[in-house]
């Protein structure tokens, strides 16, 4: 089993970078079927979406527009309950068709807060492409769902954009926390 040290914490491997651009090519494919005709705007959510709206998007054949946001409310390993303000959300969003790029839904409440704030621009549509999903962990229904890399267990993951206090998102490919 290939382990890897971020910091002080022990990782092995989860998922690959291959098998996580297979599922991101399909992901691309249903938006590109879904969104015909239309000019989606999608909207990432920083620092931990670069790298799969970076993928994403080369699979996008439809017009479309790529903007990022941020809202800081995790620390460390679990999630913090508080979310703090969204900085730098596009101005433009009424009527527009917007996917919202977020790297991991957790208890679900990052993004139900930026559901409801985007919602009140009044968009034409909302949909969420989460690459990674932990169903055990939701608190929060979460109804605009739509695209989903992989459903994982409630463990803690880094890499690929994830990071472990600010590290290891520069990683490859994904790893989970060997102990809790
Ligand atoms: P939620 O509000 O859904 O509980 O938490 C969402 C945010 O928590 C994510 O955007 C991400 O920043 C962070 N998060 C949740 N689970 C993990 C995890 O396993 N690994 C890392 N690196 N971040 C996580």
């Amino acid at each position: 089993m290939h382990k890897i040290k971020v910091e002080d914490k022990e990782f092995e491997i989860f998922l690959e970078n291959d098998t996580i651009n297979k599922r991101i090519r399909l992901l691309g494919i249903q938006m590109n079927v879904d969104y015909e005709g239309k000019c989606p705007l999608f909207i990432g959510v920083l620092n931990g979406s670069f790298l799969f709206m970076a993928d994403l998007i080369k699979e996008i054949t439809v017009p479309c527009e790529i903007a990022f946001m941020r809202v800081a409310s995790y620390e460390g390993q679990s999630s913090s309950g508080k979310v703090k303000e969204l900085i730098g959300l596009p101005e433009n969003i009424e009527g527009r068709d917007v996917i919202i790029v977020e790297d991991i839904v957790d208890t679900g409440l990052t993004l139900t807060h930026i559901l409801k704030t985007i919602k009140e621009k009044k968009p034409a549509s909302v949909s969420v492409s989460t690459l990674l999903l932990k169903p055990s962990a939701l608190k929060h229904k979460i109804e605009d769902l739509e695209y989903v890399g992989f459903e994982i267990p409630n463990e803690f993951v880094v890499g690929y954009g994830l990071d472990y206090n600010g590290l290891g998102r520069n990683l490859n490919d994904i790893y989970r926390a060997t102990e809790i």
